[in-house]
């Protein structure tokens, strides 16, 4: 479309997000360029590589148009699927939910979104950090520099756009996990209270094994380190660990917004991470269809930019508002001791607690 730039649109990050921007841009015919400073795209695993299921999808984010054109998995990249949640106590009790989830080889997730991309008619350019971006110029560390009309930052929660041009701090919380052989049944679960502090662990089985992992608020640590927990959950379990990962979940939801110039912000970079869950791979995704679907109203039309956060707002804005503010109940929640923590999650609560981890409202007023 353009002759006066390189490209149509710079993406910058091939993650979820960034490759499903390129993906519904490219398909509408935008001239799409995705950067990434990894090769392969998606290497090492940074993640507890668990989705819901496209029906759960429906379920839980009801005003999303045409889930399964978006997800569109691919036998390849799931390992198991679930049917089950059990939310841990303190205590050991597990509160039981029906839950559909799939359990990911999240690399192969991620390579089958850039086949897609690429498909759709995106060119990649991989194992290239971006350092930063002025007006339509992207610079790259090897020196090159490369221009287009949009420049999209989807580089993760340290993007390097959303790192100089937006100011608005949001909690970051540091995770660490692993992948470990062995039998470990096929419910996944969430495990709250002192386990993780301000944060959860998970245990999430895959075929022949599991990814285990917990993320906490350092401010709820009591000076005692994110290590510390990890080694202390993790050798609970029997198995041979094969891989160990960490990495940082935006903890803070959307920022205020996600469009400057013609900048935008899709993914972790935009917050785009559900508190209460930490879902975050397809609500990428649901933000970047909206974005690489508007970056082509642009161009063709003369469409704002800024009708992306006009279009997420319709989409995500309940599920986003309801999942922070579950996030803030359970963050004062989670400052008590593990035996008041018990009592809170009973078979009375049951609901509440199933509601606050779906992003639905808690009680009636809130
Ligand atoms: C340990 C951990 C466990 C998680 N578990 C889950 C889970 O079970 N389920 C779930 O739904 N979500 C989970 N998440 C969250 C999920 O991984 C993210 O929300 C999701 O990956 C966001 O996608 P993204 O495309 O925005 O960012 P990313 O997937 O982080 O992709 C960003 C890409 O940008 C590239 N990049 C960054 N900076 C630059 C630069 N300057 N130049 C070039 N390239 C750059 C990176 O190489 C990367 O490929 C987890 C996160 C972590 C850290």
């Amino acid at each position: 479309m353009s002759t006066e730039f390189d490209y149509d649109a710079i993406v910058i990050g091939g993650g979820p997000a960034g490759s499903t921007v390129a993906r519904y841009a490219a398909q509408k015919g935008v001239n799409v360029l995705v950067i990434d400073g990894r090769d392969p795209i998606g290497s090492p695993l940074q993640c507890g590589e668990l989705v819901p299921s496209n029906e759960e999808m429906k379920r839980l984010c009801p005003d999303v148009p045409d889930v399964d054109d978006l997800f569109q998995t691919p036998d390849e990249a799931i390992s198991m699927t679930c049917d089950q949640m059990h939310i841990i106590t303190p205590s050991g009790k597990a509160l039981k939910y029906r839950f559909e989830g799939l359990m990911l080889n999240r690399v192969v997730h991620d390579e089958n979104l850039v086949t897609i991309a690429k498909k759709s008619g995106a060119n990649y350019m991989v194992g290239k950090r971006v350092l930063r971006a002025e007006g339509n110029t992207v610079f790259l560390r090897d020196g090159t520099t490369l221009t287009a009309k949009v420049i999209v930052d989807a580089g993760g929660h340290n993007g390097p756009i959303r790192r100089e041009y937006w100011d608005e701090k949001s909690t970051t919380i540091p995770v660490k996990f692993c992948l470990m052989d062995g039998n470990f049944g096929d419910a996944v679960e969430l495990h709250f209270g002192s386990v993780a502090p301000g944060g959860y662990a998970w245990m999430f089985p895959k075929t022949g094994g599991a990814n285990i992992g917990l993320g906490i608020q350092r401010s709820f640590a009591k000076g005692k380190t994110l290590n510390h927990y990890a080694d202390n959950f993790i050798s609970k379990y029997n198995g041979e660990t094969t891989f160990n990962g960490a990495g940082g979940l935006p903890m803070s939801g959307t920022l205020k917004s996600f469009v400057k110039g013609n900048f935008m912000l899709v993914g972790d970079s935009a917050g785009m991470v559900l508190p209460s869950n930490g879902a975050g791979i397809t609500i990428a995704m649901i933000g970047g269809r909206i974005a690489g679907e508007v970056i082509h109203e642009h161009l063709e039309n003369n469409v704002p930019l800024s009708t992306y956060e006009t279009v997420w707002k319709k989409q995500m804005g309940k599920v986003m508002k309801n999942s922070k503010r579950s996030f803030k109940i359970g963050s004062l929640m989670f400052r008590l001791p593990n035996w008041m923590l018990n009592l809170l999650f009973n078979r009375l609560t049951k609901g509440i607690v199933w509601r606050a981890v779906t992003c639905k409202r808690m009680f009636f007023i809130l």
